[in-house]
Order: C-alpha cells, then structure tokens, then sequence
C-alpha cells in the first residue's frame, strides 16, 4: 500500500483496521444517535478529547462534518455584521468567500506568506471576530503560539481559528482564542467526513446575544444538543467512535508535540541543505511543524513526484496556483519513524 504523506486526508493509524472491525462486531454502525451507547461514546470522546489535547475545563466541543461547516457556523453565528479575514493563503482566502456570501460585511485582511504576520489593531477592532488559519495547509506557514498571545492581549473581540492541519500535532494554547476547528483526516489519523468545534464561553454568550437559529447546525442547537452528548442531526457515529479509540491511545498533545517538533527540525534541516528541492518558506520562524512546502524547478517536482509513487510514497501535490512548482510533505503523528526515513533516504537522492 501507499504511504500516504499528503497533507490531508492522509496516512490513518495503522490501528484503525483493528478499530473498524470492533466497531463492526460491537454493532456501533448501528446504533440509534439518540441512544445511551452513543451518548457514552460522544461523552467519553470529549473528554478524552480535553484531558489528551489540553482544551480548558469551560471550553466546550462539539461534533460537526467538516472544516468548511465550521466556516459556515461562524459566520451565521457568531457574526453580527463583519468578519476579519487574516490570510496569507488559500484556506484563509476561502474562509473569507465563504463567510462574505453568509454576511456580505466581512473584511478581507491579506498578508505575505514569507513574512511573520504584524497584527493591526486599529482595522481589526472593527470586527466582530478575527478569523486565523493557525496553520495554512496551501503553503506550509504557521501562527505559533507566541503571536497567537500577542494578538489574544490587545484584542477584545472574539478570535476564531482554522487550525485543520495542526491540531492534535502540536501544542495549541486554546486560551488564546474563543473558537478552534479542525477536521479529523489530518493530524488525528482518520478518515475524513468529521470535524470538532471548540468554543469558549465568550464565544456561548455571543451566540446567545445574536441567537441565530435558522440553521440545524447554529452553534446554539449544537451546543443544546451537546448537554445530552447528542448532535441536531445523525452524525458520523463511527469516526466519532474512532476518534475516541485513537485518543485511548494517545500520549498527552505536550509529548505529540515534542516528537512532532522533533521530526520537523530532522525535516528542516533536511531541505536546508537541498539545491534542487528547497524550502518554499524561507522565513524559518513562519515554517507549520506539520505541513511543509517545498519547491524546485517544475520539471523536477513533477519528476519526483512521480518516481516517489513509483517508490511507495504519495505526497502531496502543491496547493492551487502552487500546484506544479512545489510539492508538501505531511508531518502527521500518525506516519511512522521508520516511513519518514524511508522518504528521507528516497528523497536524498533528489535533493
Ligand atoms: C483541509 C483544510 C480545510 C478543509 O477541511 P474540510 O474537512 O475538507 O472542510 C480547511 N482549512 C484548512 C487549513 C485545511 O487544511
């Protein structure tokens, strides 16, 4: 089988085979949303979630499709007029054409990917909620932690953050915002088709004030459901099941993050030294711990691309229009040590 180092969905726990035959022999594809069982196994999740993730006791999760439904979510509740749209790339940029056709008022807000992202108060401060890509999957860079503090001091309003491709592979400090999202083909391992919403009771109480329920998925009925450990609609019962069986297993996010970070400076050097692949970031302090972009002359990425499929390894094509001048690398809990040595040594002859 191929190994997967797309950046999502990408490589699953290798567990998960075993995982998907108990949840067949204990019937739990079947068994009714509204029911004791699954009530047990959407609580158990949670909070395995909020013990191995590190989320704040007042903080509160719940169940939802997809990364893009969050987007969705946001702008229909907790946006009264105008979102603040922060974006060095095309998964901020997309949140932002989403949410403007939700609520026309929301604001774009564009920076440079090479460059760390310098926060303006005085534009943002018109806005109901700031919206972040912590991790921007298209070209590789992050929001570390640090900065997300810096923005958390001067900033008032609610902060909503796309965190898809890096939660659950590094340390976030969930204080530093009032929503976190991210679906669960990435960093957890899993198969696509589940996403988890993280709201602090700032982020409740402005859902109360705008008390938008036009929808089966406002955050006011997801949050109502979520007292019963239930979701508005039958949800992805199995992946929820598997989500909780990977996070028995899992070590608490501060190890994830050691070993990740770990990995990723292996990784970092690795392309530092490379002539014909380089880093597409070259500001080191903006490089995602998970996701890496490198770029090199279009006939070479396509070359090796190829031979790398032809070796075993599926990596991920380079996002839009970064499409045929980079490729990216997933640097996902799940891929195995001895996975990443084998692409290493592969790649070192294409470096
Ligand atoms: C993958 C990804 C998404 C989209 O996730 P879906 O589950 O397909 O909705 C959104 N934002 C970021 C940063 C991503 O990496």
């Amino acid at each position: 089988m191929m190994i997967s180092f797309y950046p999502g969905p990408s490589r699953l726990y290798p567990q998960v085979k075993a995982y998907l035959k108990d949840a067949y022999d204990e019937g739990v594809m079947s068994i009714n949303h509204r029911s004791e069982e699954f009530m047990a196994i959407s609580r158990k999740t949670v909070a395995l979630l909020k013990e191995k993730l590190n989320i704040p006791e007042d903080y509160s999760v719940c169940f939802v499709s997809s990364a893009t439904e969050c987007w969705e979510i946001i702008a229909q509740s907790l946006v009264r007029e105008k979102s603040m749209h922060v974006y060095n790339g095309a998964f901020g940029k997309k949140w932002f054409d989403y949410s403007s056709r939700i609520k026309p008022g929301a604001a774009p807000y564009p920076y440079e990917a090479q460059e760390k992202l310098v926060h303006d108060y005085r534009v943002w401060d018109s806005a109901d909620v700031i919206c972040l890509t912590q991790n921007e999957t298209s070209n590789g860079t992050e929001i570390s932690n640090r900065l997300m503090h810096a923005i958390r001091r001067r900033y008032s309003g609610l902060i909503a953050v796309d965190a898809t491709s890096s939660m659950g592979g590094v340390y976030l400090d969930f204080h530093t915002a009032d929503v976190w999202f991210a679906s669960v083909q990435k960093c957890f391992g899993l198969p696509a088709g589940l996403a988890l919403m993280i709201y602090s009771p700032a982020a409740l109480e402005q859902a109360r004030e705008i008390n938008d329920r036009s929808r089966y998925n406002s955050l006011l009925f997801l949050d109502e459901m979520m007292q019963r450990w239930q979701t508005p609609c039958t949800p992805n019962v199995l992946n929820i099941y598997l989500l909780m069986r990977v996070m028995e297993q899992r070590k608490s996010i501060i190890k994830v993050d050691a070993a990740t970070r770990n990995r990723y400076r292996k990784w970092d050097a690795f392309f530092e030294s490379g002539e014909q692949l380089k880093h597409f970031i070259k500001n080191p302090s903006v490089r995602s711990k998970t996701v890496l972009t490198i770029e090199g002359s279009t006939d070479h990425i396509r070359s090796v691309k190829q031979q790398a499929r032809e070796a075993g390894f599926l990596l991920g094509e380079g996002y839009g229009e970064l499409n045929e001048s980079t490729l990216r690398i997933a640097n996902f809990p799940a891929l195995r040590q001895n996975e990443i040595a084998r692409l290493m040594d592969f790649l070192s002859r294409h470096r």
